[in-house]
């Protein structure tokens, strides 16, 4: 089954940013199909690159995700198909070209088609990364066994050096859960995916308070704050290591309401100070009286002290007190892979942890500085 786009210049809707291009493809078969193949008019060898779908990788909550492979070079691709609403721009594809980091995952290319009953999809086509932290987890737990403290390390640490760079563009991630962090289980190297609920905020612009899934959703969403920031991606970096580090997830609540319960029994009540913090037009105070649950409690009692302490500076109610991605990078708890003798489980090299760019190391002061880049990677 083959589809072949309209390549020639009519087709083309827009224009080439970085080495993405919009296009316009009919396409006149099932690219549901194991085996269909899409030519696109993205400049390959011979004009044009074509991707044979291999299988489904992922049905997400707005489309499909696709293994394929590209006919010309052989590169495995991930191509995820959105319903484009023809009246808006796509938000996750002008995300995805503004961000460039090498945790988050590569756009190589975009195009448009058109179904027969004239709808129009959105694909991206994606570096192919495949597995997740979610994944990972789960086959942890379910050979009752934790994720190896240097992974939850690794991972957390990627994450959040990730989300720095996001969040200086001023863009919020929006749905940070382990199931949107790809992983190459060989190399351990993470990449964050999904930007279908990414952001720009702007500080006197309202957003829904309705986003982020359950577990990893900030108290101040579940308070209805409209005016919220980039912190409540920290909150669910937290929420995923304290995930990691327990074999569950640390705040499991069935419902919206239950989520805050969760998050209270573990934090005890929030104060009134501390609600309006989190969202100042809120009114109604009558909770339960509940007191703190100490965090070495929470963990076993052979868990990292330093994993603990870390998490007991993301995990706290006030938004504006919760450590920044470069802080958390920074923490003594990734000291260890700043340990030049540091090796994965099976003997090999860390990922690449320090190849920060201008941009990534630009305001942050020297002292910060200093303790991101270890003396040998300097
Ligand atoms: P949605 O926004 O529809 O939820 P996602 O972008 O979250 O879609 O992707 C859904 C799933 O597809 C992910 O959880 C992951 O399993 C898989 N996936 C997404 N992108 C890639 C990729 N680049 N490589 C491999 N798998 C991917």
């Amino acid at each position: 089954m083959t589809t072949t786009t309209g390549a020639d210049a009519g087709s083309i809707a827009a224009l080439t940013t970085r080495d993405v291009v919009y296009e316009t493809v009919k396409i006149d078969g099932d690219p549901n199909e194991v085996g269909h193949v899409v030519h696109t008019g993205a400049p390959g060898a011979s004009g044009e690159i074509s991707y044979e779908t291999v299988r489904v990788v992922g049905h997400g909550s707005f489309g499909v995700v696709y293994q394929a492979r590209c006919r010309e070079n052989g590169q495995e691709v991930a191509i995820k198909k959105v319903l484009q609403d023809k009246r808006f721009k796509n938000r996750e594809l002008q995300i995805m070209k503004a961000v460039e980091h090498p945790n988050v995952v590569k756009l190589i290319h975009s195009y448009y088609h058109t179904t027969a009953e004239e709808e129009v999809y959105l694909n991206l086509v994606l570096e192919f990364v495949p597995d997740t932290v979610y994944r990972i987890g789960k086959h942890y737990s379910k050979n009752n066994q934790r994720v190896p403290g240097l992974l939850v390390k690794l991972y957390t640490y990627q994450m959040a050096r990730a989300l720095a760079s996001v969040h200086k563009l001023g863009i919020c991630h929006r749905d940070i859960k382990p199931q949107n962090l790809l992983v190459d289980s060989k190399t351990h190297v993470l990449k964050i995916c999904d930007f279908g609920s990414a952001k720009i905020l702007a500080p006197t612009e309202p957003n829904i308070s309705y986003i982020c899934s359950r577990y990893y959703r900030a108290p101040e969403l579940i308070f209805g704050a409209v005016h919220y920031t980039t912190a409540i991606d920290i909150w669910s970096i937290g929420c995923v290591t304290a995930e990691l580090l327990l074999g569950s997830p640390l705040f499991p609540g069935d419902s919206g309401v239950d989520q805050l319960v969760e998050i209270i029994k573990i934090l005890g009540t929030p104060t009134k100070e501390q609600i309006l913090h989190m969202n100042p037009g809120y009114t109604d105070f009558t909770f339960p009286q509940l007191k703190p649950h100490a965090w070495s409690k929470v963990f076993s009692k052979n868990a990292d002290p330093l994993a603990i302490d870390l998490i007991s500076k993301i995990l706290v109610y006030v938004p504006q007190e919760r450590f920044n991605c470069m802080e958390l990078c920074a923490h003594e708890y990734f000291d260890e892979l700043r340990d030049e003798s540091t090796r994965l489980p099976d003997g090999s090299a860390l990922p690449p942890l320090f190849n920060f760019s201008d941009d990534e190391l630009s305001s942050l002061d020297d002292n910060l500085k200093a303790k991101l880049i270890p003396a040998h990677a300097r």
